[in-house]
């Protein structure tokens, strides 16, 4: 996937062209949690949307009460409440390595009783309780992401993207 090729694209532009930009500006299929960590790590800004970016931004994706993201969170007792009001707290740490060998953390919530609920079909298709499995650091790095391109400044460098680069391909596309 176009994720995967991200960091060869880096290497490459540094080791045979020229010092990595201040902003790397890229669209969601090079957004990730390992892409967003290398720019930061090269000391570079990333400006790269990921999969999820622009669906965020409507109204029904915020008023979707099934999603952990628009759900209260106590962050003193660390639990979520779900739409049918129940405790879903935190319960263990579960690490994951992908192919690429990038590790991720996520912090595996668990409802206290799903038994019975009126709004399960909406919510869950688990047997037992709903589980969620939240990356802390992709959260954090997304957050970051949608400050970056909400400022005038770097919102304006992001949306030169589309005009700059999807013209050559557009171009190539129809000249061959
Ligand atoms: S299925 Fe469980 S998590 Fe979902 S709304 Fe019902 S009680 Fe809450």
């Amino acid at each position: 996937t176009d994720t995967r090729t991200f960091i060869p694209f880096l290497n490459n532009i540094e080791e045979r062209y020229f010092k990595l930009p201040k902003y790397i500006v890229a669209d969601a299929g090079y957004g990730s949690e390992q892409n967003y960590s290398e720019v930061l790590h090269r000391n570079r800004t990333p400006l790269i949307t990921y999969n999820t970016y622009r669906k965020e931004k409507k109204k029904k994706y915020k008023e979707n009460l099934f999603y952990v993201s628009n759900w209260d969170y106590d962050s003193d007792n660390d639990f979520f409440t779900c739409p049918n009001g129940k405790k879903v707290p935190f319960q263990y740490l579960s690490n994951r390595t992908d192919k690429a060998g990038f590790k991720r953390t996520f912090r595996v919530y668990e409802c206290e009783d799903c038994s019975g609920c009126p709004l399960r079909v909406h919510c869950t298709k688990a047997k037992g309780n709903r589980k969620i499995f939240y990356n802390a650091h992709w959260e954090q790095q997304k957050a970051y992401i949608r400050e970056q391109l909400s400022k005038e400044e770097t919102g304006e460098i992001y949306g030169k993207r589309k005009i700059d680069v999807e013209p050559v391909f557009g171009f190539l596309k129809a000249n061959l």
